[in-house]
């Protein structure tokens, strides 16, 4: 019981199996060849935990000729990277914050655990 609730911590899954990041957040990544990065989630990919986020995992990959993209060439592409990978930056106090919850009336609000603010 006590090992399982511990394994859910680690794997940053809220109580109800949520992700404690959501898109438009910023995050700062703390392993990977773009450590120190900070970029706004685009997308979450819950099926394999991992997040899209602009500026950051970036791979050149050649494209063929297309609509959009006449030429061909090189193309920057933003590879998806594991959640447990970035770590949410607070906006109000602008450093890598931990993630509680609190539950205020009937509503459960994420809040930084260092300014105690909502984020
Ligand atoms: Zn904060």
């Amino acid at each position: 019981m006590l090992k399982k609730e511990r394994f859910c911590q680690d794997r940053l899954f809220g109580e109800r199996g949520g992700m404690k990041i959501k898109t438009k957040d910023t995050v700062i990544v703390n392993k990977g060849k773009d450590v120190g990065k900070t970029g706004r989630v685009e997308k979450l990919i819950l099926k394999n935990q991992r997040v899209v986020v602009s500026g950051v995992n970036i791979y050149k990959k050649h494209g063929r000729p297309t609509k959009k993209n006449p030429k061909g060439g090189i193309i920057d592409v933003t590879m998806p990277i594991r959640i447990e990978n970035v770590t949410l930056v607070c906006p109000h106090c602008s450093k890598p914050a931990r993630v509680g919850y609190k539950i205020n009336k009937d509503n459960k609000i994420r809040v930084c655990k260092k300014c105690g603010d909502q984020v």
